[in-house]
């Protein structure tokens, strides 16, 4: 297989978003970065609770720093964007929260603020995003709502 690369000579992106592995909302965080924040490139790594494995990093030569710090080194992003989910596995999925969304959601954005005090004690300057990924309408849909 051979495809189009439409980078070439290009090493410089507008972003990094930090997402979860979780399939259930990878593709829907790309929709997120691309038609509601307007990123057009991204480095796009994904670990297990995004914000997780920040707040877990004992120091910058840890991978999920690393995730960071390669797009801010290597390709000069100016904006950071960490998003967590609703019902994430790597926290306990929703049961931890015994059904109280609100709880839950609380929960996330003291982990996503966690996650952009330690990213901006070590990047200081750059612009950081907290987004969390709600599920709605009876978890028919997802809807990414600021952290700020
Ligand atoms: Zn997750």
């Amino acid at each position: 297989m051979k495809v189009d690369f439409k980078f070439k000579d290009v090493h410089n992106c507008e972003a990094v978003v930090l997402a979860c592995i979780d399939f259930r909302f990878w593709k829907e965080t790309m929709k997120f970065a691309e038609e509601e924040l307007g990123i057009k490139s991204y480095d796009f790594p994904k670990l297990p609770g995004a914000a997780k494995s920040i707040n877990d990093c004992l120091s910058e030569v840890d991978v999920a720093m690393k995730c960071i710090g390669v797009p801010c080194d290597l390709h000069h992003v100016e904006k950071i964007v960490i998003v967590n989910h609703a019902d994430c596995g790597a926290y306990g999925g929703s049961s931890q929260f015994k059904g109280d969304l609100e709880a839950e959601q609380k929960f996330h954005e003291g982990e996503l603020k966690r996650a952009k005090e330690k990213i901006l004690a070590q990047y200081p300057g750059k612009e950081v995003i907290l987004a969390y990924a709600k599920l709605v309408d009876g978890g028919e849909s997802v809807e990414f709502l600021r952290v700020d």
